[in-house]
């Protein structure tokens, strides 16, 4: 079975899920998209066949599309995601699944209504192969209970439009969920601690930042976000176990040995350091919708999940100190 796409928001990522999948994903074809602006749609499907439509609405209701990939801004995700369910299709959303708890909870209601998951949420870390070598290295108990872990988040710049909030939004929310699927383990509290800032920032910023997450189980993270670094995009990750240590591997870089120096590349975005892992997220949820089976990837209850603690994570920058997450139990439907 070819599964039949069809794409609501084609800005930067739609339009390379687009390529993806029509170019290095098997088993998939886009047939339909839709953009606020229709000739930035018809631009990302060109040379695909796909049509464009005028609404989110019509591309989840088109009887050629059998599965649907959200890739328009934050806000509007929950909309298309609660459209997808209530028509029984299988939904890939960009992150953030909602912008708020209030509504990720909105799909939850609606996924439970339905009676089996449908939803797959784009934090693809849990596909790039070093985070799966850590997961399977902690899962086989190579390093003992976990205690701690730290994790860093570096980028080199960020446009004017990017502000405080959006370390824990836009940035950290990756951490948030790699963190939870890596210990199996739900973050109860969160802390923002703000340092001296950058000068190499816009004045309304404030950068860097250290987030504190203790989960559930007692186990500590901390992280650093600083996204005006200048020198590289950086993601590191270490844990902490009662018998070893497990950390995330460097992106491979040839060594140039060179007028008494060593250097290797430092990559300048999370397009290459991630693209791999993009793939193979991509080919995962493909299968899984050919062969009618729920995601085993990030699903609803993990963007739920994201949700909530960033939202806390926001409380403490604005309020200071800890911040209970008061997250939930898991209800058995996602166990
Ligand atoms: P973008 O370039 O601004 O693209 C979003 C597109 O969706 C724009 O063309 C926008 O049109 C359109 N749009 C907004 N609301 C719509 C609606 N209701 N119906 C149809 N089209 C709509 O943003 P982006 O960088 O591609 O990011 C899109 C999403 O992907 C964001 O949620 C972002 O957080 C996420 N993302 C995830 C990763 C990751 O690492 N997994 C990386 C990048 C982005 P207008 O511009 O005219 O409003």
């Amino acid at each position: 079975m070819t599964v039949k796409v069809g794409v609501i928001g084609t800005g930067w990522i739609g339009a390379e899920h687009i390529r993806r999948i029509t170019a290095s994903v098997g088993g998939a074809e886009v047939v339909a998209a839709t953009d606020i602006d229709a000739d930035r749609a018809a631009r990302a499907v060109e040379g695909t066949g796909a049509r464009v439509l005028a609404t989110g609405t019509d591309v989840v209701t088109d009887p050629e599309v059998d599965a649907v990939v959200v890739t328009s801004w934050g806000p509007a995700h929950a909309e298309s995601v609660l459209e997808a369910v209530a028509e029984g299709k299988p939904v890939f959303c960009e992150k953030p699944l909602a912008t708020t708890a209030e509504d990720a909870q909105r799909i939850l209601d609606a996924e439970a209504a339905h009676g089996s998951r449908l939803v797959q949420v784009g934090f693809m870390r849990r596909f790039d192969t070093g985070y799966r070598e850590m997961k399977e290295a902690i899962t086989a108990g190579a390093i003992g209970t976990p205690l701690l872990a730290h994790c860093v988040h570096r980028n080199p710049t960020v446009p004017e439009a990017y502000h405080s909030e959006m370390a824990s939004q836009d940035t950290a929310v990756h951490e948030v969920d790699v963190m939870r699927w890596l210990l199996d383990d739900e973050i109860s509290s969160v802390q923002v601690i703000v340092p001296r800032s950058t000068t190499k920032r816009f004045e309304h910023l404030r950068d860097p930042q250290m987030l504190l997450f203790e989960m559930a189980s007692g186990a500590r993270v901390d992280l650093e976000v600083f996204v005006n670094c200048q020198y590289g995009y950086e993601i590191g990750c270490e844990v902490v176990g009662e018998e070893g240590t497990v950390r995330l591997p460097e992106p491979p870089g040839a060594v140039v040995r060179s007028a008494a120096r060593q250097s290797t590349p430092v990559l300048q975005d999370w397009v290459k350091r991630f693209a791999a892992a993009f793939d193979a997220e991509f080919q995962a949820w493909v299968d899984e919708v050919a062969a009618g089976t729920p995601t085993t990837g990030p699903n609803a209850w993990d963007g739920y999940a994201a949700a909530v603690v960033t939202d806390a994570l926001v409380r403490s920058l604005h309020g200071g100190g800890v911040v209970e997450t008061g997250i939930k139990e898991r209800p058995a439907f996602y166990a």
